[in-house]
């Protein structure tokens, strides 16, 4: 390495161990505590006493660190070897408190505090989506106001359930008010069924929000949707969170508000692998609710999009921590 430092550690070659024994880490990556100078930490946050229909993302994080034993080491359609030139690491999970919703928020905040602190990134498999507030807050102290890139079936923008500030639908309208986004780039994808009013949409495009629905995805093609994003982007510091339901109940059965007529996996990874010259500071992957899943659908597809994320920022750092990449 041209820097003089201790080369990442990746995860064990195949050949030597096999991919389905031992304790599962995101990918077979170390654990946080096994190596130094993490750039990448995948962090679990099993909450999801924010959700609005069906419960049990609270284990959607293991369920896809189970299915990402497959995940090899050379991502071809970046041309990245994601562990070997940043290094990735599992640091386990953030335990919040199922009973208290504010008190969550909080010791999420703080504990994503005390990772980005180290310089490391975060790839975060939720829980629900309640905890992207939190999340963004922590990002936002390390680099202002950043971009955000919503994959989702839902807008998340709404004002309040039941009373309740904190809740699955409702983050995104809380950074906004806080100041947390910046808010010239904005956007959902996979939009799509049935919702409250028209006001939803009135509200959500007087935030700041652009919308690429499901069926723009379809009539558009993913070249042309991520073209699009990466111009609305620009070199913006840029946080993507993911909703599993982006995707189509076919192709991500185990979640908690499924709607028909989503992605299919294959758009989702494309348009995640046209983003690759993006800033991309951290990004979360939420609402994997295993119990409703088969054969790990859900959980696969949710391993391999985070793959894609983790690939983006392993890109970034590598030119800059440790020499170019090889060709
Ligand atoms: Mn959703
Ligand atoms: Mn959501």
């Amino acid at each position: 390495m041209s820097n003089g430092m201790t080369p990442p550690r990746a995860p064990e070659e195949s050949e030597r161990t096999v991919r389905f024994a031992g304790l599962a880490t995101f990918g077979r990556v170390p654990r946080w505590e096994e190596v130094t100078d993490v750039d990448i930490a995948v962090v679990g946050v099993p909450f999801d006493s924010g959700v609005s229909y069906r419960p049990g993302a609270r284990f959607g994080g293991n369920a896809i660190r189970e299915a990402s034993r497959m995940l090899r080491p050379y991502n071809p359609a970046q041309k990245v070897y994601p562990y070997h030139f940043s290094q990735v690491a599992d640091a386990g999970d953030i335990a919040a408190n199922p009973h208290n919703i504010h008190e969550a928020v909080e010791t999420i905040e703080a504990a994503a505090d005390g990772l980005l602190d180290t310089g490391a990134r975060l790839m975060t498999l939720g829980g629900d989506h309640t905890i992207a507030l939190p999340l963004l807050r922590s990002v936002a102290k390390k680099h202002g106001p950043v971009a955000l890139l919503h994959f989702d079936a839902h807008l998340d923008t709404w004002e309040s359930y039941f009373g309740v500030e904190y809740t699955h639908g409702t983050p995104f309208r809380r950074a906004v008010e806080e100041g947390i986004l910046d808010t010239s780039a904005l956007s959902h994808v996979g939009t799509r069924g049935p919702i409250y009013g028209q006001k939803d949409l009135d509200d959500d495009k007087e935030m700041g929000f652009g919308i690429v629905t499901a069926a723009d995805v379809m009539r558009r093609g993913v070249d042309e949707v991520a073209q699009q994003l990466r111009e609305r982007i620009g070199t913006r510091p840029l946080y993507i969170s993911i909703d599993i339901d982006v995707l189509d109940p076919a192709h991500a059965p185990g979640t908690g508000t499924p709607e028909a007529g989503g992605l299919t996996s294959r758009e989702l990874l494309e348009i995640l692998r046209g983003l690759t010259e993006c800033h991309l500071v951290s990004a979360d992957l939420v609402e994997v609710a295993p119990a409703y899943d088969h054969a790990d659908i859900t959980a696969v597809a949710a391993s391999h999009a985070a793959y894609e994320l983790i690939t983006i920022m392993s890109r970034q750092i590598a030119p800059v921590r440790w020499g170019a990449p090889p060709k």
